[in-house]
Order: C-alpha cells, then sequence, then structure tokens
C-alpha cells in the first residue's frame, strides 16, 4: 500500500449524474472537489442511446448528456482521479483514508458515495446484442416508445408488477413472466395487476433466447413445469429482476438496507461526514434527474458539515 498521497476537503465516489451534479454545485462553492470516476466514466447511462425524460432536452443520448457533465464538472474545477474506491476507514480524528484501485490513499474530511447500481442481467443469447434494440432496464424511461405495441416484463416483484401496470399505459398487450406460478409482490400491487385486462400472465416460464434483426422481434419461452419451449413475438422486452448496488467496500462502516442499499435521511447517511446520493440510496427513484437532484443536495449538506467542522 502506498503512503497517502492526496489531501481533499470532499472526496465525491461515482461519475454519474449523482456524482457529477454533486461536484459541479460544491465546485461553484469553492470546494475543490476530488472525484473518484470508477470503472464506467459517466455511470448507468453512457450506453442508453436515447433519454426522453430529462428536463430541457426532448432527446439526447446518455453519451452526450453524461458527456457535458463530465466536461461541465472538470472546467468548474472538480479534480478527476480515474480509479475506485476500494475501502473507507475512518480516523479517530473523524478523518478518511480511502484506499483506492491502484493502492494509493486520499485522506479527506467528507466522503460522498454516488456509485449507483448495476441492472441483473438474464444471461441468455440476444440480451447483449438487443440491449437498447428492443431490450430494456427501464418502462419508466423507455416504456412510451411502445404505443400500442407488444412488450412483455421478466420477473415478479414489486418493480416488475410496476413496471408493467405503467407499460399497460402505452402497449396493446403486456405479458408478465416470470419464473414460478405467483408473485413475490406485495398483495396490493398483485391485486392491481390481476385486475387488469392488457396484462397477460406467462407463469412457470423462463427466457431462452431473444431473437431480432436489427431489433429484438421475439423471444423463446421455456415452461419449467411442462418442459417445453415456444416463441413468442414481442416489440419489447423488459428486465425487472433486481438490481445490484455498488456499496461493498463500505457496509462495514454505514447502514444499508437488507440488499445493500445505503440508508440516508436528506443524503446523510449513518456515519457522520459520509453522504450518498442517486441510485445507491435506498428507496430512490433510479431515475437520473432524481439522482441530479440528489446531487445538488448533498453538495448543500457537505458544505455545512464543512463549515461546522
Ligand atoms: C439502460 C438504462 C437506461 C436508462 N434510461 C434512463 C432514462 O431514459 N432516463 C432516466 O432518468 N434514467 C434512466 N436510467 C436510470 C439512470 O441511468 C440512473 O437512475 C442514474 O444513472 C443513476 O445515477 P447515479 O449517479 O446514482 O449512478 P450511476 O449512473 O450508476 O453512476 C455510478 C457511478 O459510480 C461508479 N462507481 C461504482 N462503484 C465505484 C467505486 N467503488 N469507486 C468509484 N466509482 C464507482 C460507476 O463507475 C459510475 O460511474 C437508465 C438506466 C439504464 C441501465
Amino acid at each position: 500500500m502506498e503512503d497517502t498521497y492526496l489531501n481533499s476537503e470532499v472526496v465525491i465516489v461515482g461519475s454519474g449524474p449523482a456524482g457529477l451534479t454533486c461536484s459541479i454545485y460544491a465546485a461553484r462553492s469553492g470546494l475543490a472537489p476530488v472525484l473518484l470516476i470508477g470503472n464506467v466514466p459517466g455511470g448507468q447511462l453512457i450506453t442508453t442511446d436515447v433519454i426522453e425524460n430529462y428536463p430541457g432536452f426532448k432527446s439526447i443520448s446518455g453519451c452526450d448528456l453524461m458527456m457535458n457533465m463530465l466536461s461541465q464538472a472538470e472546467e468548474l474545477g472538480t479534480q478527476f482521479i480515474y480509479q475506485s474506491l476500494e475501502q473507507i476507514e475512518q480516523t479517530d480524528d473523524n478523518l478518511f483514508i480511502l484506499s483506492l484501485s491502484s493502492g494509493e490513499r486520499i485522506t479527506t474530511k467528507a466522503v460522498v458515495i454516488a456509485t449507483g447500481a448495476t441492472h441483473r442481467r438474464l444471461g441468455v443469447p440476444g440480451e447483449s446484442e438487443f440491449s437498447n434494440k428492443g431490450v430494456s432496464w427501464c418502462a419508466t424511461c423507455d416504456g412510451p416508445m411502445y404505443r400500442e405495441k407488444r412488450v412483455a416484463v421478466v420477473g415478479g416483484g414489486n418493480t416488475a408488477v410496476m413496471e408493467a401496470m405503467f407499460l399497460s399505459n402505452f402497449a396493446e398487450q403486456v405479458y408478465l413472466i416470470h419464473r414460478r406460478d405467483s408473485l413475490r409482490a406485495e398483495k396490493y400491487l398483485q391485486n392491481k395487476l390481476l385486475s387488469n385486462n392488457r396484462i397477460e400472465f406467462l407463469w412457470n416460464s423462463e427466457i431462452v433466447r431473444i431473437s431480432g434483426d436489427k431489433v429484438m422481434d421475439s423471444v423463446l419461452l421455456r415452461n419449467i413445469v411442462k418442459d417445453s419451449e415456444s416463441p413468442l413475438k414481442l416489440d419489447g422486452l423488459f428486465i425487472a429482476i433486481g438490481t445490484t448496488p455498488s456499496s461493498g467496500f463500505c457496509r462495514d462502516l454505514i447502514e444499508t438496507d437488507d440488499d445493500g442499499y445505503i440508508m440516508a435521511i436528506d443524503t446523510k447517511t449513518s456515519c457522520t461526514g459520509i453522504f450518498a446520493a442517486g441510485d445507491i440510496v435506498s428507496g430512490s427513484l433510479k431515475q437520473a434527474i432524481f439522482a441530479a437532484g440528489q446531487g445538488a443536495l448533498v453538495a448543500r449538506y457537505v458544505e455545512e458539515y464543512l463549515g461546522a467542522r
């Protein structure tokens, strides 16, 4: 392990909308923020073709939106470090020592965790090929593109149920594909879903393959009970089988929920001096504008915290 090579007032971890917005606000407040970029500069949106719900842009590619945020943050004075955070330790005098993937260390008075989450994948042929070409992980983002089309949601939890109900506002037909013969979702959500005549359940079913030409046009389903396979024609497939939070490096230090999402009230975590914003926060809306909004809010609380130290 190398010696500490940098002292900072605040280190922001993650370069998605939450981390970058925080760094823009923190830089404008004169806090000289350091930002750990992580493995994916720009976060989840960087590979998204079209975003149509970020205010101010009727339509913008995820790459353009995030490159704008990255250059704005850097031009305002944010110091970018192209490393990931591996561990946080707290000292007796309330400083934090951050160990980076390079082995180097940073000492800081405040940390903002904005490391987001990754969507779980089915791991079937065609999933990567047709990602953003019919295959989506976000009905709120892409659902309106499927007006009067045939779509399916995979999953059995609350998110899958809510995605199916949202899609039924646009699509002609919505299938809910689930490996079991009952849902895990809360009962009141299930009742709403069962009374929705645009939604058809495909129980005991899993996707074997996603097919198409330039865009997806069908999936191959396997009925687990009957051990039989059948094709299903679809214009869109929404995968809602859960997300994995990027919080492994801090779970010993701060409180998380059962799934590993950080518990935070007004962006403040259970450890004074560590803040969290965006998708990594338990109960977050998992939308870019929400993450950016929390990024702005957290910068204000960090400024208050540093001022009071
Ligand atoms: C395919 C897809 C399409 C979407 N479309 C839309 C849309 O149209 N509209 C919309 O509002 N939302 C959309 N979303 C949701 C949106 O992307 C997220 O809500 C948003 O990106 C969350 O921002 P964030 O900053 O919290 O986290 P993220 O964007 O997940 O960014 C997290 C950052 O943290 C970094 N990181 C992770 N671990 C570490 C570590 N240990 N050390 C350092 N850095 C780390 C990552 O590299 C990344 O840069 C979409 C999501 C996906 C997956």
